[in-house]
């Protein structure tokens, strides 16, 4: 390890990969891709089917086999956020890769209210009133939630759908955030999941295709609490950013036209500005840190770096179809570390 690596901002960045089982249609011929994980869940090693030559290799904070349980994820990847989140510091848990290779799955979960099948994001909620109703009664604490998807460079806010553009703005005392956002304050989880299944519907509005605009788009979710201590009133308030990224498959260099293409053309600038930007957090060397360059990474600029807990979650398929989206996913969260 680099000397001071662990106490510098790199030390805040954790990459996490993780394959999903193989789907349905995928299980008909069964065709896995070559890939073999290290006893101590932290190397990769695969065998290309169109390169011979020596394996690719691949270094992760963890990888997560087909069998993972969401429970295992979220203790791995996102607990250790959200327990700094609760002391004042801001966080941010990442979901990249190719559409359907369990993105979603791994934030939200099929299901909600089902604890077993509960993604990363109830997970968190659950561990903030956790959190809350076992602390120091002198505390007082209130969660605000907020939910917003950007596509085409535009911030969109899913719990109020008049608000189609929104800025981001910046002041001394609240930092980076988006002007008019709605907050939501929350007293349970069970708000929570109310005000966020409202605005999952908001974002599939206007798309015939539930599937394909939700990947083209990315979600944030964000989770605010302050805290304020009643014997000497003194107030902290850390930031939680959910993010649910745009899918990061390649189109087609004939397919798309028109919209697609832009489209396709503003998703791959977007995620590689935000891989730029994690890589400069991370490589101890950068002194600019390119947060302006994309309204994501603008959005995030205070939870990504300085004292942020952060961890990028790399989502994959096992099949040997999606073996050059996967070398391609593994070689972004590689770049991040
Ligand atoms: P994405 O959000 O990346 O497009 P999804 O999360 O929607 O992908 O996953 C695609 C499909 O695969 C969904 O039907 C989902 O339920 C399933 N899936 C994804 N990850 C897992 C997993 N770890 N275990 C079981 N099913 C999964
Ligand atoms: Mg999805």
């Amino acid at each position: 390890m680099e000397e001071g690596k662990e106490d510098s901002v790199g030390g805040n960045v954790k990459v996490i990969c993780r394959f999903r089982p193989l789907n349905e249609r995928e299980a008909i011929t069964g065709d896995l891709i070559g890939v073999n994980i290290s006893d101590d869940n932290k190397n990769i090693s695969l065998q290309s089917s169109t390169e011979s030559g020596e394996p690719l290799k691949f270094n992760f904070d963890y990888v997560f086999r087909t069998t993972s349980q969401q429970r295992q994820v979220y203790e791995i990847s996102a607990k250790p956020i959200v327990e700094a989140v609760m002391q004042g510091f801001n966080g941010t848990v990442f979901a990249y890769g190719q559409t359907s290779s369990g993105k979603t799955f791994t934030m939200t979960g099929p299901d909600l209210e089902n604890p077993e099948t509960m993604g990363v994001i109830p997970r968190m909620v659950t561990t903030v009133f956790d959190m809350i109703s076992n602390s120091d009664p002198y505390i007082e604490y209130a969660v605000r939630v907020s939910y917003c998807e950007i596509y085409l460079e535009k911030i969109k806010d899913l719990l109020d759908i008049n608000k189609t553009n929104l800025k981001v703005h910046e002041d001394k005392t609240k930092g980076v955030f988006i002007a008019e956002l709605t907050e939501r304050y929350v007293a349970a989880e069970t708000d929570v999941y109310e005000i966020m299944k409202y605005g999952l519907e908001n974002r599939n509005v206007g798309s015939t295709n539930m599937n394909s605009q939700s990947s083209r788009s990315h979600s944030i979710f964000l989770i605010t609490i302050t805290q304020t201590n009643n014997r000497d009133y003194m107030a902290k308030t850390g930031k939680l950013y959910l993010v649910d990224l745009a899918g990061s498959e390649k189109v087609g260099k004939t397919g798309a036209t028109g919209k697609r293409l832009d489209e396709a053309k503003n998703i791959n600038k977007s995620l590689t500005m935000l891989g730029l930007v994690i890589y400069s957090l991370t490589d101890g060397k950068s002194t600019h840190i390119p947060y302006r360059d994309s309204k994501l990474t603008r959005v995030l600029q205070d939870s990504l770096g300085g004292n942020s807990k952060t961890a990028l979650i790399i989502t994959c398929s096992p099949s040997l179809y999606n073996e050059a989206e996967t070398i391609s996913t593994l070689r972004f969260g590689m770049r991040a570390k």
